[in-house]
């Protein structure tokens, strides 16, 4: 298993790690098999959408902060509620085929480790299933 880490810099923000985990898959010379992004963390997610224009991602984060706004009315005491909860709706891993060394993805996705409790220190997890 190899470990990225991130330092994110807003509360809420999407950050594309697609190239990070590009690297892990040529380093590994696996040809074909499966590689699992997995976040250890209640307050973040990971998540695949288009990298292409930036404003999908601006979207997704308005739009989960419209949904689950911060604030009161939560039991959670800590003040994050919210960032719990967007972290649940997202999810906490993403598989991607690898073929040929490569990553299967569509030409507009990109893989994004979500940040909803920034600024903070970050891991991702990268594991790589031959086969
Ligand atoms: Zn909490």
């Amino acid at each position: 298993m190899k470990v990225i880490e991130i330092s994110t810099s807003k509360r809420i923000e999407m950050i594309d790690i697609t190239s990070h985990i590009r690297r892990v898959v040529k380093e590994s010379n696996v040809r074909d098999g499966i590689v699992v992004v997995y976040v250890p963390h209640t307050t973040a997610g990971i998540t695949i959408n288009e990298n292409a224009d930036p404003s999908v991602a601006k979207d997704i984060e308005n739009t989960l902060s419209r949904l689950v706004p911060a604030g009161k009315g939560y039991l959670h005491m800590e003040g994050n509620a919210d960032s719990h909860i967007k972290s649940t709706i997202v999810g906490s891993s993403i598989n991607v085929i690898i073929e040929n060394g490569e990553l299967i993805l569509g030409t507009w996705q990109g893989i994004f480790f979500c940040e909803f409790d920034g600024p903070r220190r970050r891991k991702v997890y990268v594991k790589i299933i031959e086969g």
